[in-house]
C-alpha cells in the first residue's frame, strides 16, 4: 500500500518569492502528491496572497487547498472568500480557527474551527473536502488533554474530511492520539505533519512556543553541531525519517511536509522514504 504525500507552503511576499514557488511546486511535484496547501495569515492578512498562490498551483495542473481561518471573521467575508474559491474550482480547504494577532480585539461570528467546518457543510453542501488541525501533544492553548481530544473529535464530527496534526518528533504522542481520537468515534484519516529540520534554531523556537517535544538527546546533539550545517542537516535527515518511517509502519495514512517553500530538505526526505515517485 502507498503511502501519499502532501506539501504545504506559506504565501510568497515577493515578486522573487513567487517565482522561486513555481520551481518548487515543480520539483515537488514530480512526487505526484495528493495535494499543496497554503496557509492563510493570521486575522486574513495574507488572503489575496494564499488565493494567488493557490491559483498558481491549481494553473500548474496539481490540486491546490487554501488553509482558511475563521477568528475574527465574519458569515459574509467567509462565504465570500469560499465562493472566490468555488468560481475557481477549488473544493479543498484546511478550515482552522487561527489566532488573531495581538492586540486585535475582534472575536467576529466564529468561536472554534468547528464552528467554521459547519458553516462550510451547512452553505457549501458536501463537495468540498475538508481538512482540519490536530494536536497530538495537545493545543498550546489548551491544559487539559482530555477537553482537547474532545473538542477535536466534535470538529470532525461537524464534517471534516480528515485531519493534519501538528508537526511532533515523538511517534509515541501521534499514535497515542489516534487511538483515543478512534476510541471516541473518529474514523476519519489524521495524517501526520512532518517537519523536517529546516533550521534546527528555528525549529526549536516553535516548539518551545507550542509545547511541542524535541526528545532531550536530538537537542542535546544538535546544539553540539553548533554552526556545522552540514552535520545538522544529515542529522536531522536521519532523525526526520526514522520518524517517518515509524509512522508509517505504524499505519499512518499519509505524511504532510511543512515544506517552509524549500524542496531540497523534502525531496532528500521522500527520497529516503521512497515516496512519490512511481517506481
Ligand atoms: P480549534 O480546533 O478551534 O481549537 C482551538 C482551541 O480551542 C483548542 O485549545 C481547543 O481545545 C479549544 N476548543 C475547541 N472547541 C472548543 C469548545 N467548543 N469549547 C471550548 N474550547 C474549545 N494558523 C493560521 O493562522 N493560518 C494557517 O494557515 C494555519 N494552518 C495550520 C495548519 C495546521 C495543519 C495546523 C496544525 C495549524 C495551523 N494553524 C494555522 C495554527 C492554528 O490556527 C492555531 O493552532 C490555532 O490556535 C487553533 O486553530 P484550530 O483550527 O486548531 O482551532
Amino acid at each position: 500500500m502507498s503511502t501519499s504525500v502532501s506539501f504545504e507552503f506559506f504565501p510568497p511576499n515577493t515578486p522573487v518569492g513567487v517565482e522561486k514557488l513555481k520551481t518548487v511546486v515543480q520539483e515537488l511535484g514530480a512526487l505526484q502528491p495528493q495535494y499543496f496547501s497554503v496557509t492563510y495569515g493570521a486575522g486574513g492578512s495574507t488572503r489575496d496572497k494564499t488565493l494567488s498562490a493557490v491559483m498558481d498551483i491549481a494553473g500548474a495542473g496539481f490540486e491546490a487547498a487554501p488553509h482558511l481561518s475563521c477568528v475574527g471573521s465574519t458569515r459574509e467575508n467567509i462565504a465570500e472568500i469560499l465562493a472566490t474559491y468555488r468560481a475557481q474550482d477549488i473544493h479543498r480547504v484546511v478550515a482552522l480557527r487561527g489566532d488573531l494577532p495581538s492586540g486585535t480585539a475582534t472575536a467576529g461570528e466564529f468561536r472554534y474551527a468547528s464552528e467554521l467546518v459547519s458553516f462550510i457543510r451547512e452553505t457549501q453542501g458536501s463537495d468540498w473536502h475538508i481538512e482540519v488541525a490536530a494536536y497530538p501533544e495537545v493545543h498550546p492553548q489548551q491544559r487539559y488533554a482530555a477537553r482537547d481530544l474532545q473538542h477535536f473529535a466534535d470538529k470532525m464530527r461537524a464534517g471534516a474530511d480528515g485531519a493534519i496534526t501538528q508537526f511532533f518528533f515523538n511517534a509515541d504522542a501521534y499514535f497515542h492520539f489516534v487511538d483515543e481520537a478512534r476510541k471516541l468515534g473518529v474514523t476519519q484519516p489524521i495524517v501526520p505533519g512532518i517537519m523536517p529540520f529546516h533550521n534546527y534554531g528555528r525549529i526549536a523556537q516553535f516548539a518551545q512556543r507550542d509545547g511541542i517535544e524535541i526528545p532531550r538527546w536530538v537537542q542535546m546533539k544538535m546544539e553540539g553541531f553548533m554552526d556545522d550545517t552540514a552535520s545538522i542537516r544529515a542529522f536531522g535527515l536521519d532523525v526526520v525519517t526514522q520518524l517517518c518511517e515509524r509512522l508509517v509502519a505504524g499505519g499512518a495514512p499519509g505524511l504532510h511536509f511543512y515544506t517552509l517553500n524549500q524542496s531540497a530538505l523534502t525531496l532528500a526526505l521522500c527520497g529516503r522514504l521512497g515516496l512519490g515517485a512511481k517506481s
